[in-house]
């Protein structure tokens, strides 16, 4: 069930009805409280509650209604809020505004790390000149191997930070421990949690508490189902962070044709379940270049809200995902099929409409 405060309670009521809270969840955590579509909400499992607590809850000054949910997700559920979530970043850190989740579909583009100065500027100019809105590049990589190249770290986000001043782009990347989000807040834009963390719960937390209010990403698990990753991106609105965007990355599999498989069923499926805004990387759902193009048409066309795409100006000596990375000149046919697609999509093309 979630809790829905009273606008107008006082701090008496407040303070009265997140200790009964803390003693119904049996939790030693503070309880936290999210702003979503500008009501102050608290959710709860209903399995804890015994009639009588749900009664006192039920009664406090502080609760203007309570509204039950059945699925074990609640603040991410669409049963909750019908609307789907519009995400707007970027203005925060001097960046060109851009919203996610609006009628039309962003574009997120870049390296997969940031190997230098050169290849990062050259790229953030080429991503911005093809029409893409956000800037991607790892500072800090999760590899599998431990000797593979593991990113710039801080100067990485410093050459984010100049990416941005330079071109406008607001600018993404990845954090990987629960110690580095306020560090890497000061110079992100959006926050990506990345596959291999997608339950690291410390990070989702952390993630979710940020002081700068920094929108995340968070990518989908290597092999996880849609409602461990929906109950991922509730633990980041539990903690206080509204601003959660799901990123569907492809999944495990047997056939090593590709590296993963681009589950595209969970587009139309996320958006019936949770009003949180999907973005598809073909990039790492296929691993392969040549690829990314159809499927990042087809993504537009199940309803993404957008794409995140490796780009690289010289992919074949990218440090890390070359074999996935597209040319600037292959980012610029997208983003304009990307246009078409929805022309189509929305009927701004005049063409006929068929159900
Ligand atoms: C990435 O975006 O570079 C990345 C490491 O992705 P994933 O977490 O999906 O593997
Ligand atoms: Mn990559």
């Amino acid at each position: 069930m979630i809790i829905v405060i009273h606008s107008q309670a006082n701090s008496e009521d407040r303070t009265q009805l997140l200790a009964l809270l803390c003693q119904a969840s049996g939790s030693q955590r503070p309880i936290t409280t999210t702003r979503i579509g500008g009501q102050e909400v608290i959710a709860l499992d209903n399995n804890v509650l015994d009639a009588q607590l749900h009664l006192a809850i039920s009664q406090q000054r502080a609760v203007e209604c309570i509204v039950p949910i059945k699925t074990t997700y609640k603040l991410v559920s669409r049963a909750f809020k019908a609307e789907g979530s519009k995400i707007r970043v970027g203005d925060a850190l001097g960046g060109q505004p851009v919203v996610i989740g609006g009628s039309d579909p962003v574009i997120i583009a870049g390296p997969c790390a940031v190997e230098s100065r050169e290849q990062l500027l050259a790229t953030a100019h080429a991503v911005k000149a093809a029409g893409a809105q956000i800037l991607r590049g790892g500072a800090f990589k999760p590899r599998t191997s431990p000797y593979q190249f593991q990113g710039l770290g801080l100067e990485g986000l410093h050459l984010l930070a100049e990416a941005r001043t330079e071109t406008g782009l607001p600018v993404i990347t990845e954090v990987m421990e629960p110690e580095l989000v306020e560090l890497v807040s000061q110079y992100a834009d959006i926050l990506q949690i990345g596959s291999r963390n997608m339950q690291n719960f410390p990070l989702l937390r952390a993630a979710g508490q940020n002081n700068h209010g920094r929108p995340v990403m968070l990518k989908r698990g290597l092999a996880a189902t849609i409602d461990e990753w929906l109950l991922a991106a509730e633990y980041i609105v539990a903690a206080g962070n509204p601003n959660v965007i799901l990123c569907e990355r492809g999944i495990r599999s047997f056939d090593p044709q590709t590296r993963n498989l681009l589950d595209l069923t969970c587009v139309p499926l996320l958006h019936e379940l949770t009003h949180l805004p999907i973005i598809v990387d073909p990039s790492h759902a296929t691993g392969r270049r040549e690829l990314v193009p159809t499927m990042s048409r087809a993504s537009i066309a199940a309803g993404a809200e957008g794409l995140i795409l490796e780009v690289h100006p010289d992919p074949n000596s990218a440090l890390c995902d070359g074999r996935q990375s597209i040319t600037p000149e292959q980012l610029q046919s997208i983003v304009y099929e990307t246009n078409l697609v929805t022309q189509i999509l929305t009927r701004k093309a005049g063409l006929p409409y068929v159900a």
